[in-house]
C-alpha cells in the first residue's frame, strides 16, 4: 500500500458473498488498469460467516491495493459504508455491491462525470432491472415517493452503484439504514449537483438477496426520518412548537366561547345546553391537552439539541 492519493476509491460493502468476491476484484482491477486509473478497493466484510473474510485476506495479500475491514458482527450495509468512506483516499469514491449485479465496466465513465463534469455525486440507474418484480414495484413507489419529498430528481436512490466527490463522503453521516437516502444527506450537506447515470444491472449470480420485505417498512420510516431532520432537525422547537401552540390556541379559544355561551344564555333565561352535553368541548379539551404535549415534545428536542456534540458542527468548505 502507498500513501500517495489515488484517483479512484472503490468501496464494497459485502455480507456472505465469498463465491462473487474473486471474480469482482479482478474485474474492477481489469476495468481501471486498463483506463490508466490508479486505485484502492476497500471490502467491508459486514459480519460475515462464509469464509467472506478469508477471501478478501487472500486478495489483499496478491493485490497491495486492496484493503480490507471486517467487522465482528454484522451491523448493515449503512454502517459497512460508513466506514469504507472513512477509510477512502481517492479522489473520486465509488460504490458498488459485492454481488456483481452492479457492473465494474461503469467506473470510468462514473469518474468522468465527477472529475470532468463536475458532478458532486452521479447516481448508478438500473434501468433495466434484473430482480423479482415483487420488489420493482415497490421499489418505483418508493422512488416516487423519495423524489417528490426530496425533490432530488433520481430514478433509482437505492442504487448501489454510485460515484462522489471525496469531501461528499466525508461530510455524511450514514447510519441505521440510511444508505438508501445518501442523495439526500449529500444534498442536506449542501453538495446540490447531482446526476444520474443509467447502469447496466445483472441478475444475482451467487447466493441471495439480504434484504426481504421490511425493507419497505423501515425505507418509508426512514425517509420521514431524514425529511424531518432536514428540515427541523436544527431547531425541532418550529416543528413541535408551531404545531403545539396552533393546537392550544384554537382548542383554548374554543372551549372559551363554548363557555361563555352557555353562561350567556343561562343567564338571559334562554335553552341552552350544558358544556359536558357538548361532543366539541371534550375534543377542544383534547386539542389543549395535545397542544401542551406537543410544546414539550418541541421544548424536550431544544435540550437534546443543546446537548448534542453536533450542534455546532458546520461544513466549511474554505477557510483563507
Ligand atoms: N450487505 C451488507 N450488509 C448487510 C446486507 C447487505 O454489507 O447487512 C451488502 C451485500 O453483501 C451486497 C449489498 O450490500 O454487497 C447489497 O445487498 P443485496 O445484493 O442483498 O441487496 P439487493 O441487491 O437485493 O438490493
Ligand atoms: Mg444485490
Amino acid at each position: 500500500m502507498n500513501n500517495t492519493t489515488p484517483d479512484i476509491s472503490v468501496v464494497v460493502p459485502l455480507f456472505n458473498e465469498s463465491e462473487s468476491l474473486p471474480e469482482l476484484e479482478a474485474w474492477i482491477r481489469k476495468v481501471l488498469q486498463n483506463g490508466g486509473l490508479s486505485y484502492e478497493i476497500i471490502f467491508i466484510d459486514d459480519g460475515s460467516n462464509d469464509g467472506s473474510w478469508d477471501v478478501v485476506r487472500k486478495l489483499a495479500s496478491e493485490n497491495p491495493d486492496v484493503r480490507g475491514i471486517s467487522f465482528r458482527r454484522n451491523y448493515g450495509k449503512s454502517a459497512a459504508l460508513y466506514c469504507g468512506f472513512d477509510a477512502a483516499r481517492g479522489n473520486v469514491v465509488i460504490t458498488m455491491d459485492a454481488d456483481l449485479q452492479d457492473s465494474p465496466d461503469e467506473i470510468p465513465e462514473l469518474y468522468r462525470m465527477i472529475t470532468e463534469d463536475g458532478y458532486d455525486l452521479v447516481s448508478g440507474w438500473k434501468k433495466q432491472r434484473h430482480d423479482p418484480i415483487g420488489k420493482r414495484w415497490p421499489s418505483k413507489l418508493f422512488n416516487a415517493t423519495a423524489r417528490a419529498m426530496s425533490g432530488i430528481h433520481l430514478h433509482d436512490f437505492n442504487c448501489g452503484l454510485k460515484a462522489y466527490r471525496n469531501k461528499v463522503v466525508k461530510s455524511i453521516e450514514v447510519y441505521g439504514e440510511m444508505h438508501r437516502y445518501i442523495p439526500i444527506l449529500a444534498q442536506n450537506a449542501g453538495f446540490t449537483r447531482i446526476g444520474e447515470k443509467v447502469v447496466h444491472h445483472r441478475a444475482r449470480k451467487y447466493g441471495h438477496s439480504k434484504f426481504g420485505w421490511e425493507r419497505a417498512i423501515k425505507g418509508y420510516l426512514d425517509l420521514i426520518s431524514v425529511m424531518f431532520m432536514s428540515h427541523f432537525g436544527r431547531s425541532p422547537m418550529y416543528f413541535f412548537g408551531g404545531l403545539g401552540t396552533i393546537m392550544f390556541l384554537f382548542g383554548f379559544i374554543a372551549v372559551i366561547v363554548i363557555i361563555a355561551q352557555k353562561l350567556y344564555r343561562q343567564s338571559h333565561d334562554m335553552i341552552f345546553r350544558p358544556v359536558t352535553d357538548q361532543p366539541l368541548f371534550f375534543l377542544c379539551l383534547l386539542a389543549v391537552v395535545l397542544g401542551v404535549l406537543l410544546f414539550l415534545a418541541g421544548f424536550l428536542g431544544e435540550l437534546i439539541n443543546r446537548n448534542s456534540t453536533d450542534r455546532n458542527r458546520y461544513l466549511i468548505d474554505e477557510r483563507l
